[in-house]
């Protein structure tokens, strides 16, 4: 094919779940579903051997899985369990017996009595309250499938009879199939379905391998032998990358390679600029299971706990006991350092079918937050009371998202006393000086920052909604990314009077957006006097590394020269240049563009 003839490169965005970039071929790995298209009846005589077939099938079923266990590599092994327990569901009553009594009584075929067992099971699995044991019913239906694949005769491709070194590319990967991943021969993987915390997601991250999930329609996209390029640190999946943006490409994963190897073996040292002034760098988390990766990327505490997972993962809210084990156990698992739980965040985007959010015609102004809590004060303090119970095990700060002046600010404060009293009257132990903080995050609490500062403990500056709120763009409207401006005089100013009326009132301050994360805002942030930042775990080791390399001195030098420039453009090119000797890939704006590409949760 000649340079012409090739497709043009397509970019699709997914959930970023395991860093890293790949650049390799597309194997795609059909995991449809196994039609049950027929339904018969077995005649008296054969009824033994209908049995018999679903026996065989079983049977066969079983010594695949036992097959993948034996074989399953050694860091994986922990997660073998799940294959027991696939084991252990063919051997249940309700899938084996049952299927069995459907056959002999109902005289119809295996796979239609399987089907019936099947849908028992299901509704049962829909009656249970736990979410989490409720999700277990996806390994009945991948254990199904497989004895429907073995009735059909119809042997799934096992992902380690893959020869040659490929990126798989599937609607999703059962536990089966990540249990067979070769790293010598996958180099990586994307899926169509999938969040963060899938088992495919973890598995990834335990073999170090790159993934993206969550990318819709990769599947119709892609074909065997497509070429690839995977960014395990964005979601970005470029489909028949040209010449030039392999090249770029290349070069990200040998700067970031060299990067990450020189700098996660500092990662544990202080954020300490050549002229001797520290400051915290923590981790942004939305999971429990996220912390053991943020302590080994050098977090020094938690700045930001997103706590809607536990809200948005079922129909059902979370109990209070759910909530308290989750903080107390990050509380324990972070102490000493800080651990910074920012209250319920839903509505806007994040609607809860169990809170009852709604969509509404202007999600972003509308119902969310702290709004949302103080509407709905029952839900809020079940939280609240969790939160405080968890204070007694570690150090936990408390935040509250979307204040936007004092009044607000005074009504949460008065439900958060409230509760600590109920808690006190009951001899309920909690940390009587919890320290509680403000987000800062709509432009009015910005102008009011002077204010809050007298009745807040600390501020953290949430630039992804204080970017959107200021310069009126909505965060997850891609005909308005372009406008997603960071460096925008304007943000840079509220950022700067934040800080200020901040340290005036003798409060710390932090920064928990993206621009935490983004190496080419440091040193700005550092000039100001931010106190601390907090961003993805992945980023610390980089964002330390950029501290430690600059000096407080002229940190301040360039904000003075940067605050005179009256475009992003102008702000982007004086960083750019400054900071292009520092990190050689830093410079590179089609790879680190920031205006015009929605980071963080906006692109989720
Ligand atoms: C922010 O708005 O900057 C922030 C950190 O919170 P979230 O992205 O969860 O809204
Ligand atoms: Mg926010």
């Amino acid at each position: 094919m000649t340079k012409d003839q090739r497709e043009k490169p397509k970019k699709l965005t997914g959930i970023a779940v395991s860093p890293g970039i790949v650049i390799g071929k597309a194997r795609l790995v059909d995991r449809s579903r196994v039609k049950i298209l027929y339904q018969y009846l077995i005649d008296e005589k054969q009824i033994k051997w209908e049995v018999e077939r679903f026996e065989e099938a079983v049977r066969a079923a079983k010594k695949q899985i036992i097959a993948i266990r034996e074989k399953m590599p050694k860091q994986i092994q922990e997660h073998s369990f799940i294959l027991d327990t696939h084991l252990m569901i063919m051997d249940d009553s309700m899938f084996h017996d049952a299927t069995v009594e459907t056959i002999l009584k109902e005289r119809i075929n295996a796979e239609w009595a399987l089907k019936k067992s099947l849908q028992k099971i299901n509704k049962l699995f829909a009656e249970i309250e736990d979410e989490y044991v409720k999700e277990r019913v996806v390994d009945v239906e991948y254990v199904a499938e497989r004895v429907l694949r073995c009735l059909a005769g119809k042997e799934q491709e096992s992902l380690f009879e893959i020869k040659e070194r490929v990126i798989i590319v599937a609607h999703e990967l059962s536990p089966a199939d990540t249990s067979s991943i070769d790293i010598g021969k996958i180099m990586g993987f994307i899926t169509d379905v999938g969040g963060r915390t899938s088992h495919a997601a973890i598995i990834a991250q335990s073999l170090r391998i790159p993934a993206v999930v969550g990318l819709e329609s990769v599947t119709w996209e892609v074909q065997d032998g497509t070429l690839l390029i995977v960014d395990g640190y964005t979601g970005e999946v470029i489909i028949n990358p040209d010449d030039n943006l392999i090249i770029q490409y290349q070069e990200k994963h040998l700067a970031q390679k060299e990067l990450e190897s020189s700098i996660l073996r500092m990662s544990h040292l202080p954020a300490k600029t050549v002229d001797g002034y520290k400051i915290a760098v923590m981790a942004n988390i939305e999971f429990l299971e996220e912390v053991a990766a943020a302590k080994d990327h050098g977090a020094e505490g938690i700045g930001l706990y997103r706590t809607e997972y536990h809200y948005l993962r079922g129909n059902e809210l979370p109990g209070e006991e759910e909530l308290f084990s989750d903080y107390k156990e990050m509380a324990e698992l972070m102490a000493p350092y800080p651990v910074t739980i920012r209250t319920l965040d839903l509505g806007g985007d994040r609607l809860s079918p169990g809170a009852g959010t709604k969509t509404e015609t202007n999600p972003a102004l509308g119902l969310r937050a702290i709004r949302f809590c103080l509407k709905n004060p029952d839900i809020f303090k079940t939280q609240l009371r969790a939160i405080l119970r968890a204070s007694a095990y570690g150090n936990i700060q408390v935040m509250f998202p979307m204040i936007s002046g004092l009044q607000e600010f005074l009504d949460t404060h008065a439900i958060l006393k409230q509760v600590m009293g109920e808690l006190e009257e009951k001899g309920i132990a909690f940390d009587r000086g919890i320290k509680i903080g403000i987000m800062i995050e709509i432009p009015s609490a910005v102008s009011v920052a002077d204010i809050l500062a007298k009745h807040a403990d600390f501020f953290s500056i949430g630039t992804n909604d204080l970017i959107q709120y200021a310069l009126a763009i909505d965060r997850i409207n891609e005909h308005v990314a372009f406008m997603y401006q960071p460096f925008h005089p304007a943000i840079l100013r509220m950022i700067q009077h934040v800080v200020k009326v901040g340290k005036e009132a003798g409060i710390t301050v932090s920064l928990c957006g993206e621009m935490a994360g983004d190496p080419l805002c440091t040193s700005l942030l550092l000039g100001m006097g931010i106190d601390e930042l907090s961003l993805n775990a992945w980023g610390i080791p980089a964002i330390k590394q950029v501290i430690r390399s600059i000096s407080m001195e002229e940190s301040k030098a360039d904000l003075e020269r940067i605050l005179e420039l009256d475009t992003a453009k102008k702000v982007r090119e004086f960083i750019e240049q400054r900071m292009s000797q520092l990190i050689p890939y830093l410079g590179r704006k089609d790879l680190n563009a920031e205006e015009g590409s929605l980071r963080g949760r906006a692109q989720r």
